[in-house]
C-alpha cells in the first residue's frame, strides 16, 4: 500500500474530534458576570478590592481548597505567575537560578526579569523533567532558587530536588502549567515547592482563555505575589512597608485575572479531574497498541505518582526501528488529518518539543536589556550542551495528543493504523 508521504491515499481524511472544555456551565458563568457589570473590580490602591472581585475570590479560595494549598494567587497568565514569584523569592540581579531548558521560554525569561542568570541542567532520560544530579552539579556560591518543571504532565523528582533545596537554603519554584491534577503521594503537583504556577491559556486542560495561577503554603510569599500582581510601589506606604528589604522586587504590574476569566476557571476547575482521567484512560488505550511496536517506548511514570499527560511522550529507537525519528513520523503525519480548533496546518504529532531553551539567541547571544544581566556573569551559553535533552529533541522524543478527551476508540484505533501502515510499507521511506 503505497504510503501518503508518497502519494498514496491517507488512513483518515476526516478531521480529529477538537478539544473544548467549554459548555453551557461556562456560559451561565460568564453571563452571570456581564448581567453584574462588574467584569473587574481590582483596584491597585489600598483598598478592599486591592485583592479583585467577588469571582477572582471566589476562584482562589477553591483552587487553594482543591489542590491542598494555603494560598492561591490568580494572575492573567502563568507567565506573569512565574514573573511574580521569582520576584517573591527575592531573586537579585546576578543571582544564579537552576531551570530546565526543556519548557516554553517564559519560565526561564521570568529569571531575567529580575536580572538573575538562568543556569540550565540537563534532564531525566525517562520523565524529561530535571535532573537532580545534574541540579547539583550546577550550583554555586551564587544559586539562589531552582524553577523545576512538571512537564508533559510528569512530576518532577522532588524526593530528592527538595533534599538539594534544604542543603543548600535553595528556594523552589514549580511550574505546574502542563500537569494539574498529577500527584506525587498524596500532594498534587504545584504544590510540592515553595511556589507552584498554573496555566489557564487555550492550549492547557482547561482554560479561560488567557490566566494562571499561583499557589503557596507561605503567608509571606502570597503578600508579595499579589502586591506584584497589582502595583506594589502604590500600596507599600499604606501597608506600612518601609524596610529597605521590604521593598526588595516590589515593582509591581497588572498582572490581574478578570472577572470573566475567573467565572469561566471556576467552572474549568471543576472539570479538571474528570477531563485528566479520560487522558489516563486514552493513553492507557493507546499505550496497549502502540507498546506493540518494538521501536516505540512508552511513557516511564514516576514510582508513586500520576501523571496528567497534557502530552504523551515517547521515545522512538531509530536502530530498532532502521529509520530515523523525523523521517517515521513524517510518513505516519502523512496518514493522519489535520485537527480543528488549533492551527489548521497542524497534525497533533511531533518529534521533539521546543529545542533547548539555551539555544534561543538571547541566550546564544547575551543580549536582553541590552548587556543586563548577562553581563553580571560570564556564563557562555553557546558552550552549553544538556546532553539528554539534545539527545531527546533532536533523535528520540515523539510528543502526540491524540489523547485528548473528545478522542474515541475508533479515533484512537485509526491513529495506530497509521502507525501501523507505515511500519508495514517501511521500505518505501528506508533510505
Ligand atoms: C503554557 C506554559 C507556560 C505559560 O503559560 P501561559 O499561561 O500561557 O503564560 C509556562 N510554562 C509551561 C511549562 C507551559 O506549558
Amino acid at each position: 500500500m503505497k504510503l501518503a508521504v508518497n502519494g498514496g491515499k491517507k488512513v483518515r481524511e476526516k478531521p480529529f474530534p477538537a478539544y473544548n472544555t467549554i459548555g453551557q456551565e461556562e456560559e451561565e458563568a460568564v453571563l452571570r458576570v456581564l448581567r453584574s457589570g462588574k467584569l473587574s473590580t481590582f483596584l491597585g490602591t489600598w483598598h478592599n478590592d486591592f485583592f479583585g472581585g467577588y469571582e477572582v475570590r471566589a476562584l482562589e479560595e477553591e483552587w487553594a481548597d482543591f489542590f491542598g494549598a494555603k494560598y492561591a494567587v490568580s494572575m492573567n497568565s502563568a507567565t506573569s505567575c512565574l514573573f511574580a514569584a521569582v520576584g517573591a523569592i527575592g531573586i537579585n540581579p546576578g543571582d544564579e537560578v537552576i531551570v530546565s531548558p526543556y519548557t516554553m521560554s517564559a519560565t526561564a525569561s521570568a529569571i531575567l526579569l529580575y536580572g538573575g542568570i538562568p543556569v540550565f541542567a540537563d534532564i531525566e532520560e525517562d520523565y524529561f523533567c530535571l535532573d537532580p544530579k545534574d541540579v547539583e552539579r550546577k550550583i554555586t556560591s551564587k544559586t539562589k532558587a531552582i524553577i523545576t518543571v512538571d512537564i508533559f504532565g510528569g512530576v518532577s523528582d522532588f524526593e530528592n530536588l527538595s533534599q538539594i533545596a534544604k542543603e543548600h537554603n535553595l528556594k523552589i519554584i514549580e511550574d505546574t502549567a502542563q500537569a494539574p491534577y498529577a500527584k506525587l503521594g498524596d500532594k498534587f503537583a504545584g504544590t510540592l515547592g515553595d511556589i507552584g504556577i498554573f496555566s489557564l491559556n487555550y492550549h492547557k486542560h482547561i482554560h479561560s482563555g488567557e490566566g494562571g495561577v499561583a499557589v503557596t503554603d507561605d503567608k509571606e510569599l502570597a503578600d508579595k505575589l499579589r502586591l506584584i500582581r497589582n502595583h506594589a510601589e502604590a500600596v507599600l506606604g499604606a501597608r506600612g512597608y518601609s524596610s529597605k528589604k521590604e521593598l526588595n522586587n516590589m515593582l509591581g504590574f497588572n498582572f490581574r485575572m478578570t472577572e470573566v476569566e475567573a467565572a469561566i476557571s471556576r467552572e474549568q476547575l471543576k472539570k479538571l479531574k474528570t477531563l485528566v482521567e479520560t487522558r489516563r484512560e486514552n493513553v492507557a488505550y493507546l499505550e496497549e497498541k502502540l507498546s506493540s511496536f518494538q521501536f516505540l517506548k512508552m511513557t516511564k511514570v514516576r514510582e508513586n505518582s500520576t501523571h496528567s499527560y497534557y502530552i504523551h511522550p515517547l521515545i522512538f529507537d531509530e536502530n530498532k526501528a532502521g529509520i530515523d525519528r523525523n523521517s517515521f513520523i513524517d510518513a505516519v503525519k502523512a496518514e493522519l488529518p489535520r485537527t480543528i480548533l488549533r492551527d489548521e496546518s497542524e497534525v497533533l504529532l511531533s518529534y521533539g518539543y521546543v529545542k533547548p531553551l539555551y539555544k534561543l539567541p538571547i541566550y546564544q547571544e547575551r543580549v536582553c536589556f541590552g548587556e543586563y544581566p548577562f553581563g553580571l556573569s560570564d556564563v557562555d551559553y553557546t558552550k552549553i550542551k544538556c546532553e539528554v535533552c539534545e539527545d531527546m529533541h533532536y533523535n528520540k522524543l515523539v510528543t502526540h495528543e491524540f489523547m485528548r478527551p473528545g478522542m474515541d476508540k475508533d479515533d484512537m484505533d485509526d491513529v495506530v493504523k497509521a502507525f501501523e501502515k507505515v511500519w508495514e510499507n517501511i521500505d518505501e521511506i528506508r533510505k
